[in-house]
């Protein structure tokens, strides 16, 4: 059964029209909140649904605009939070239970952004336990399940925020991507999903899981509306010492450009040849590489070879920084704490209770490859061939202005089909890790769907702050679905 509604406002069409007086805040909220009342409980995007203070915060907007008061550019567009923003006063989970009961004191940067642009926060979404994943199943509160067909994942590890949007819970959501999180779900779900360049938004008040590969970003039903979302959420941050100097990109004066004279690769390596990669998604990437060929786009072959080796390097340096950042989960400054005789016991006792199998696997893998006789062999290589990836990338862009290639191997999977073998877990990543590895943005655009019915995704990849180039293709590859 698929629950996605056709009658949906994109977030530009319902912000325009609350603040030219057209429609309340109340009344689009209201809205969202009785298809979330009719179809959460089958999907189950949210760890929590804040309908008061959502009705709250859009009766305030709506008394703005009576009183002939500027709003923001957001204004009245409900926006749910992936549970590993903080949220101050609210409850932020990471879907783990170590987290229990735990009230963040201050909001993250982006959220602090998006509510000053007047978006209407309605709720925060179910997780990964800690992002890691690519199902959402490893949820300690319970999987989300696909609004395309409810036997089927979401993708992961933003897997509800990617959801809400797809059945009409929020105009638009925000994720986190360290390896592939935005982009995979968004694929999954058939919405937009962008990762940003690493350092363009703020990473203040994202619970950290790698800190040298995680970045903020957008799920909407289109580009335009992921642009606006970019343009509110990135530029420079005092408080993220990664944050890059500088106002935000524009990117919405960018989408109909068009692609003209532009150059776009194909990544060879990520063309097939993979295990698991579907030839229908490779088909689906290059029927989007010839829509941007008829628009007047360069097409060309371009190689990127040790993109094949971002998986490896990946599940080293990701569990590595993740082991570090969650010994700050010890029963002493967070959430959950299970009493024990002495500190050492109450400490092991509360991470035994509460992490979940695939967090603790992370935490185990990361220690090993960081302990002092094996540093070199497994961390220190990982960092070489991260710098040969962006070498490679380096090199590509000299050849294409943008690359492309399928955002995951294969459409949404069923549910537990690959719970048991996390390597075939992990294997959804291969397509979306180099990015993050080279700190590039990439975004995923929706282009048709496989045998099953169920959404493709096309990845479009860009250097480094090459965020306009990058939507300008997207835009183009939008465009040419109509
Ligand atoms: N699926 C990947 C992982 O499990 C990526 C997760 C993410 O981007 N947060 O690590």
């Amino acid at each position: 059964m698929s629950l996605i509604p056709d009658d949906l406002s994109t977030a530009l069409e319902i912000a325009g029209a609350v603040r030219r007086g057209e429609r309340s805040a109340r009344d689009v909220l209201d809205q969202h909140l009785e298809r979330i009342e009719a179809h959460e409980g089958d999907v189950h995007a949210f760890n929590v649904v804040l309908a008061d203070r959502a009705r709250a915060t859009a009766d305030r907007i709506d008394e703005r605009i009576a009183a002939g008061e500027e709003t923001g550019p957001l204004a009245g567009v409900p926006i749910a939070l992936k549970d590993n923003l903080c949220t101050r006063g609210i409850a932020t989970t990471c879907s783990s239970k170590i987290l229990e009961g735990w009230q963040p004191p201050y909001d993250a940067t982006v959220v602090t952004r998006l509510s000053a642009a007047d978006a209407v926060i309605v709720g925060k979404t179910n997780l990964d336990e800690f992002a890691m994943g690519s199902s959402t199943e490893n949820s300690a509160f319970g999987p989300t399940r696909n609004p395309h067909d409810l036997t089927r994942v979401p993708g992961g590890s933003s897997g509800g925020s990617a959801a809400a949007v797809a059945a009409g819970f929020a105009a638009a959501s925000i994720g986190s991507d360290t390896g592939g999180s935005i982009r995979q779900p968004a694929a999954l779900c058939g919405v937009v999903g962008v990762k940003p360049t690493y350092g363009a938004v703020s990473r203040y008040g994202l619970l950290a899981f790698a800190s040298s590969l995680d970045q903020i970003g957008p799920f909407t039903r289109d580009v335009a509306d992921a642009a606006l979302l970019h343009e509110v959420m990135a530029g420079h941050d005092p408080l993220d010492s990664t944050s890059i100097p500088g106002a935000a990109l524009s990117l919405l004066d960018q989408l109909e450009r068009g692609v003209e004279g532009l150059r776009v690769g194909l990544i060879a390596e990520l063309m097939g040849g993979i295990e698991g990669m579907s030839a229908e998604v490779v088909d689906r990437t290059r029927a989007a590489a010839d829509a941007l060929a008829a628009a007047g786009a360069e097409i060309v072959e371009v190689s990127v070879p040790a993109t094949i080796y971002g998986l490896s390097a990946y599940y080293l340096i990701a569990p590595a920084e993740a082991s570090s950042n969650l010994s700050r989960y010890d029963g002493v400054r967070y959430g959950l704490r299970v009493d024990a005789p002495s500190l050492t016991e109450m400490n092991i006792a509360t991470r035994t209770a509460g992490f979940g199998d695939e967090v603790k696997r992370r935490i185990m893998l990361g220690t090993y490859a960081l302990s002092a006789g094996y540093h070199d062999a497994y961390y220190g290589k990982a960092q070489r061939v991260r710098t040969l990836i962006a070498r490679d990338f380096d090199r590509a862009y000299t050849e294409a202005d943008v690359l492309l290639s399928p955002t995951s191997p294969c459409t949404a999977f069923a549910l537990g089909e690959r719970t048991a073998d996390p390597m075939t877990m992990y294997v959804n990543d291969i397509c979306t890790i180099p990015s993050n590895l080279a700190g590039h943005p990439a975004m995923s655009v929706p282009y048709g769907v496989g045998a099953d019915g169920l959404p493709i995704g096309v990845q479009v990849l860009a250097p480094a702050m090459g965020e306009q180039v990058m939507f300008r293709a997207a835009a183009a590859i939008e465009r040419s679905r109509r």
